[in-house]
């Protein structure tokens, strides 16, 4: 079975969907991490077509670590540049349209817990379970602030274009999926938000 977890950045998705991974024993797909192994790859070559550097590239997802055409990139693409590139790019549609098949055929079997913006609108509307994940804007930034030791007014800035960008794009705009679970984490602990995700799983089937 397939538990889709969606939501804007900062809603905890990373942290909850890998301990929910963990616990359930299923792999765990960061969609997320694709889009930026294309923002790095652009980064390097502005010159080349952001589409046919997703559909030509070698993106490996192992657990937690991702390899763009072998090469171990895991650190790299959590830079801030590169956070700021794959928010563009994730509209471009060709981008999006070869991101998107390789994570289809990458879910095709077995149990995942996926994660990103469009798992539950858009790659796997059948999922078993879908989650939209969500907390209030300051909250957002204030988690994010902590995890990577930058002032939180700067950080609900950069987020606050991140949201515009996700929600206004014409192609998958982020919003809550046709028979989603909505769980505003606000206040909460991730050992509470992953228990309440958990029981929900294991409700639709886990
Ligand atoms: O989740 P993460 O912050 O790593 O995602 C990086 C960027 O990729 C996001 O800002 C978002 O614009 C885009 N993204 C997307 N669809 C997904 C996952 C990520 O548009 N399924």
């Amino acid at each position: 079975m397939l538990v889709a977890i969606d939501g804007p950045a900062g809603a905890g998705k990373t942290t909850v969907a890998r301990a929910l991974a963990r616990e359930l024993g299923f792999p765990y797909l960061d969609s997320g991490a694709m889009y930026r192994s294309v923002a790095l790859m652009w980064l390097a070559s502005p010159a080349s077509e952001p589409a046919a550097l997703a559909r030509g590239s070698r993106i490996e997802l192992r657990g937690e670590v991702v390899l763009l055409d072998g090469r171990d990139i895991t650190s790299a693409i959590r830079e801030p540049r590169v956070t700021e590139a794959a928010s563009t790019l994730a509209a471009d549609r060709g981008v999006r349209e070869a991101l998107v098949a390789k994570q289809r055929a990458l879910l095709t079997s077995g149990d995942w817990v996926a994660e990103g913006r469009d798992i539950g609108t858009v790659v796997a509307p059948d999922a078993a379970l879908k989650v939209f994940l969500t907390a209030a804007p300051r909250e957002r930034a204030r988690r994010r602030a902590d995890e990577l030791g930058a002032d939180v007014d700067a950080v609900l800035a950069e987020q606050a274009l991140r949201d515009a960008r996700d929600s206004t794009r014409a192609h998958s705009p982020l919003r809550p999926a046709e028979g989603s679970v909505t769980l505003d984490t606000t206040g909460m602990s991730v050992a509470q938000v992953v228990a309440h995700v958990a029981a929900l799983a294991r409700k639709a089937g886990a």
